[in-house]
This record gives C-alpha cells, structure tokens and sequence, in this order.
C-alpha cells in the first residue's frame, strides 16, 4: 500500500495477508474530520474531503501491515505463530477461535479510539467501523460470521457516557459489510449484567474476577448453532472478551470469534 498525494491509500502488501483491508479508504467517508482538519492530528490538510493526513495515513497503513496472532489477535513480536497460536495461545487454548483486529492500540489508531470512546466523537464510528469491516473481509476465517456482537456496557455506565462505542462499531461495521454483499446483522442480545470498576487498573487475574458472571445473553438471543462475532474497541488481556465468549457459549453457538479495532500490549 502506499500514500498518494492526498493521503488517499493505494494498495496493500499482498505479503501480509490484509489485503484489501482499507480498500477504498479515503473518499465517502470523508465528512466525520471538521472541514480542512486531519481527524487524526487535527493539522490542516490540503484535500478537504479526505479524513486522514498524509502522516496519520502513513501511521495507519504501518498498523494495518504489524503480524499478530489469529487466535489472540496480540502482536506476534519475534515468538513464532505455530499452528495459528502464539506462545500463549499455545499454553491456554482460548475461548475465541479467531480474532481480527485493524492494528496495535497506539498512534492514530489509539487517537481516534480515544475520540470515539471519551471525546464523543460518535462520528468517528464510521470510519473505524469501516476499518474493521475491512478487517473481517480480509479474513476468509469469517467468511460465515453470522451475528456481531457488541461487547455491552452496563447500563451505569452507557448512561453516562449515552452511547456503547462497541455497539456503534458494530452498526458501522455492519453497514460496510452488507454494503459489500456480506450479509451480517448486529445482535444486542449479549447484557452486561453486573456493574464491574474499569479494567484499566487491574492485573490479568484481577480482571477476571471482576469480570466473574458480568455478562449473560438473552435467553431468547438466537445464538445457537451460529457464528458470532464479538465487536469491541479494544483488548488487552482478551478477560474481557473471553467473559463475553463464555456467557455467550451457554447458548450453543457454532463459532465464536472477536473483531477489535485495536490491540494494546500488556506487558
Ligand atoms: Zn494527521
Ligand atoms: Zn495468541
């Protein structure tokens, strides 16, 4: 992939195995940036109907190009990927089978996560969303996803902050997959059930616990003999979704699998 003069990406290494994943990036999704502002560094850019700069396009297309794990979605580092795991993934066999992701949690990626998740930039959804659709068609593990499923916040905290980042992802995301024949529909019947403090703080153990039973699915939800696609922004120790992952395996879906926008590092 490289950067055109408007910052608009061109194509992608077909050695990475993320081909097409922002495939027609940069046009139609163009209005979320304030006029002339870059929506990653807020500098001013020249084509006032793209979203990126050039440099964050740069910073972008580095993410989307970094190896990681298909099972974990973590950054692959110098550990070799044996049998689609990593080291760790070896060691404990996840509850999701497969994860996606766009890229690490840092530079523009992280920036516009953050504007989504605290600046209330909600408008930011779609083109994050697309991102992550791009990510799923470019996975031909996911080929037969069936549902996305948003990671839910407790309803506390969604008062709060008045939308679910995760679910807007989804509706986002979905939007850009249906728009490109791949026909998935976003189910909102996995609750948070149980009012949990920010993961932020706590070790790997701590944030299972504090995730112990914080989840349960509708028992109605039509999960069963599905494949479901867990949406969030973000994971770092994968407790999270892996809490999600087992409230949602009670009702006996095929597959699960997780789509992220970003990956942070943990150790
Ligand atoms: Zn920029
Ligand atoms: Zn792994």
């Amino acid at each position: 992939m490289s950067v055109g003069k408007t910052g608009k990406t061109r194509f992608l290494s077909p050695s990475n195995g993320l081909i097409g994943l922002i495939r027609g990036l940069g046009s139609g999704i163009l209005e979320i940036a304030a006029p002339s502002r870059c929506a990653g560094c807020q500098k001013p850019i020249d084509d006032q109907t793209d979203t990126l700069c050039a440099a964050c396009w740069e910073d972008l297309r580095e993410s989307l190009t970094a190896a990681y794990c298909p099972t974990c979605g973590r950054d692959s580092g110098p550990y070799a990927i044996i049998d689609s795991r990593c080291q760790r993934c070896r060691q404990k066999r996840p509850r999701i089978t497969q994860v996606v992701r766009v890229g690490p949690y840092g530079g523009v990626l992280r920036r516009l996560i953050l504007d989504l998740k605290f600046g209330r930039r909600t408008e930011l959804d779609a083109f994050l969303g697309r991102l992550l659709a791009e990510a799923i068609l470019g996975n031909p593990l996911f080929t037969d996803v069936d549902w996305l499923v948003p990671v839910p916040l407790h309803w506390r905290r969604r008062w709060v902050r008045r939308y679910n980042q995760a679910e807007l992802l989804a509706r986002a995301a979905a939007a850009e997959l249906n728009r490109q024949d791949r026909h998935v529909r976003v189910n909102a019947d996995l609750l948070r059930i149980r009012y949990t403090p920010p993961q932020t703080s706590l070790s790997f153990n701590q944030r299972r616990l504090n995730l112990h039973r914080a989840f349960a699915a509708r028992p109605d939800a039509r999960f069963a003999g599905r494949h479901i696609c867990l949406i969030d922004d973000v994971t770092t120790t994968g407790a999270t979704l892996n809490a999600a992952a087992w409230a949602c395996s009670k009702l006996g879906p095929r597959k699960i699998s997780a789509a992220v926008v970003a990956v942070a590092a943990n150790d």
